[in-house]
This record gives structure tokens, C-alpha cells and sequence, in this order.
């Protein structure tokens, strides 16, 4: 057993060391691939994280895996199901993930094209409209239902990027193939619908848009997200020693609770981060749901 800056690698995982850097004191290894976790015999507590090349012992765990939370989840063998306090007092039954699929895409307009009076980049801008959207190539209806969309100019400018409210994938979390992820996904991909409603809904909402459908950029985008049972984020402590943030794709939302995580597992608690503890389920202290289609708005 060899000690490098602070962690206990055994010999097997010695390689793993070749792939590493090293920023403010934190050593990154890429290139590693979780595959399970080794328990204490006393206790719950996670005594090392097992890798594909070789355990990495451990004191402590913070898992962040975005769309792989499922993985993370089953690998830490946490239920399957949740619990939910309902209105009515009573305990409703859960799938403990849920999988959406975020289709988004790239119309190929000139790079300014959103360009306002000011000369400045617009904001990313969000519209949800229950007024009916019809089709700028056809004028056929699309739907008479609630959508969404949002855009914003492309960071490579090639356009305007952006997407819509995301479906539901219709399967139970664990049937579901995350990877290969997002462009090299062979199943879960924007589809050609995506194309018509999204640029109609453009020209919807900004006349500029009008006539552009045919600029769209054709290819593979989108990815999926792995959501909890009321679609907002997972801040808390499992295992003793397993700290989860399961972000259910919010996004820049969660800048700055890097530092409150790493405050909380020092020993202070977070007023801000209380309110998103697993037990919220239970007790049924959920938040608010929203009209939105998107599930994280
Ligand atoms: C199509 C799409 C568009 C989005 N657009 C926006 C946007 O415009 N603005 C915004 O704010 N948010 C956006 N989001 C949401 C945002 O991407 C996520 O909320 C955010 O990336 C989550 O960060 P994270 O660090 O928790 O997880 P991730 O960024 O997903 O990182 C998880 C990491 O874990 C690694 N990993 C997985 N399994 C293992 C394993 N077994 N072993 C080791 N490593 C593993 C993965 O390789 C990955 O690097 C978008 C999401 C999607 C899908």
C-alpha cells in the first residue's frame, strides 16, 4: 500500500495515479471508471471505491453524476422506490429516478442574429405558452397544448441554439441505456418533430424567425437527465459517509453548492441545502410544482 497526497491507493490502483493532476490541492484522476463500492464490516460506511483500476480507499464519498445518479444509486444499493407523504396524508409509492430526454438544436442564422439595439448578446431567453402552435413550414397545428422552448445564440457561433420541454422516457430507470451518452447515443437522439416544432416556435415567438425552418442544422444532439421523484436536486448524506448530489439536470443552478456540500461534510449544516434532504419525501415536504412542462422550472 503506497500513500499519495492523502488517499490510500492500493497496488492494483497504483496505474490509475499515471492519469492524474493536480489544481488548488486537488488531485483529479480521469479517466477511471466507478464500478462499485467496498463496505465496512461494522458498518454502513463506504471503506473504498472500487474502479476499474483497482480500490481507491476512502474516508469519504461525494457523488455527482448527473445522469448516471441512477448508477451511483444502484452501486450504493439505496432503494429503488421512494416514499411520498401525500396531501392527503397518506404514503404513495415511487419509481426512485425517472429518465427525460432534452432535445435541442441549432438553427444556422447569422451569428448576431439575436443581437439587441444595444449592439450587446441577449440572455438566454425561456418562453412557455399555452397559446396553440402551428407549423411556419405547413400551418398545420402542432399542438393546442402547453409547450416551451428556449434559445440563445450559439457559444460557437454557429446560430442559434437551444431546445424544448423534454418527454418522459416510458421506462423504468434501470432499463434504460445511458450510454453510450448524448451524440453517440444510437437511441435516444433529437428527433425530426424536434426540427418543425422548435424553429415554428421560434417564429412564434419572434417574427425574425419566420420562413428560417429550413436553416436548421440536422445532425445528433440532446442528452438525457436522470431526475429524482419531484425533479428537484438531492443534497444529502447517505451511508454515513456518502454525500449525493443528484442535480436532476439543474444546471447552473448549481453553482456554489460545491462549497456548501464541502462546508457540510465538515460539520456545518446548510440552511439553503436543508430543504432538498432525501427525508423531504416521507415527511412530504416537497416543493412546489410549477405549470411548466420543463421538469426543472
Ligand atoms: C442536452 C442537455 C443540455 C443541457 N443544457 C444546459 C444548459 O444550457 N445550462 C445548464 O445550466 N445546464 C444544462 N444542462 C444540465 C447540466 O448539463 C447538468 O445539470 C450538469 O452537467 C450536472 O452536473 P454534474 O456535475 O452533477 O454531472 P455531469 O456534468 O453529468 O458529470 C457527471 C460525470 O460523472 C462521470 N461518470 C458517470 N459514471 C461514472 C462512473 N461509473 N465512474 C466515473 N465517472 C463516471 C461522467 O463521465 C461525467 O463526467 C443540460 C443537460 C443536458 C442533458
Amino acid at each position: 500500500m503506497k500513500k499519495k497526497g492523502g488517499y490510500a491507493f492500493n497496488k492494483d490502483s497504483i496505474k490509475a495515479l499515471e492519469n492524474k493532476s493536480t489544481s488548488n490541492g486537488v488531485e483529479v484522476i480521469k479517466g477511471i471508471k466507478v464500478t462499485g463500492f467496498k463496505r465496512g464490516s461494522n458498518s454502513k460506511a463506504v471503506t473504498g471505491v472500487e474502479t476499474d483500476r483497482g480500490t481507491i480507499e476512502c474516508e469519504q464519498v461525494v457523488v455527482g453524476a448527473g445522469p448516471w445518479a441512477r448508477d451511483f444509486w444502484n452501486m450504493l444499493e439505496l432503494p429503488k422506490t421512494a416514499h411520498i407523504k401525500g396531501k392527503d396524508g397518506k404514503m404513495h409509492e415511487t419509481d426512485m429516478w425517472k429518465y427525460w430526454m432534452l432535445q435541442e438544436g441549432v438553427i444556422g442564422v447569422e451569428a448576431d442574429f439575436l443581437k439587441m439595439n444595444n449592439g450587446e448578446q441577449p440572455p438566454v431567453i425561456h418562453v412557455d405558452s399555452t397559446a396553440p402552435l402551428y407549423s411556419d413550414k405547413t400551418k398545420k397545428l402542432i399542438t393546442d397544448k402547453i409547450w416551451g422552448i428556449y434559445y440563445k445564440p450559439d457559444i460557437d457561433g454557429l446560430g442559434v441554439q437551444g431546445g424544448t420541454s423534454p418527454y418522459v422516457v416510458d421506462k423504468h430507470f434501470d432499463q434504460v441505456n445511458v450510454d453510450p451518452y448524448g451524440i453517440e447515443s444510437p437511441e435516444y437522439q433529437t428527433t425530426e418533430a424536434f426540427n418543425d416544432m422548435w424553429c415554428s416556435a421560434l417564429a412564434h415567438c419572434q417574427k425574425r424567425f419566420e420562413g428560417k425552418s429550413d436553416l436548421y442544422r440536422k445532425g445528433p444532439s440532446g442528452g438525457l437527465g436522470c431526475m429524482t421523484p419531484d425533479s428537484f436536486p438531492i443534497f444529502d448524506r447517505f451511508l454515513e459517509n456518502v454525500y449525493m448530489i443528484a442535480d436532476s439536470n439543474h444546471g447552473y443552478k448549481m453553482i456554489g453548492v460545491g462549497e456548501l456540500v464541502a462546508k457540510e461534510i465538515l460539520g456545518t449544516e446548510s440552511d439553503l441545502l436543508k430543504p432538498f434532504r432525501f427525508n423531504r419525501y416521507e415527511k412530504g415536504e416537497l416543493h412546489p410544482t410549477s405549470n411548466s412542462p420543463f421538469p426543472w422550472s
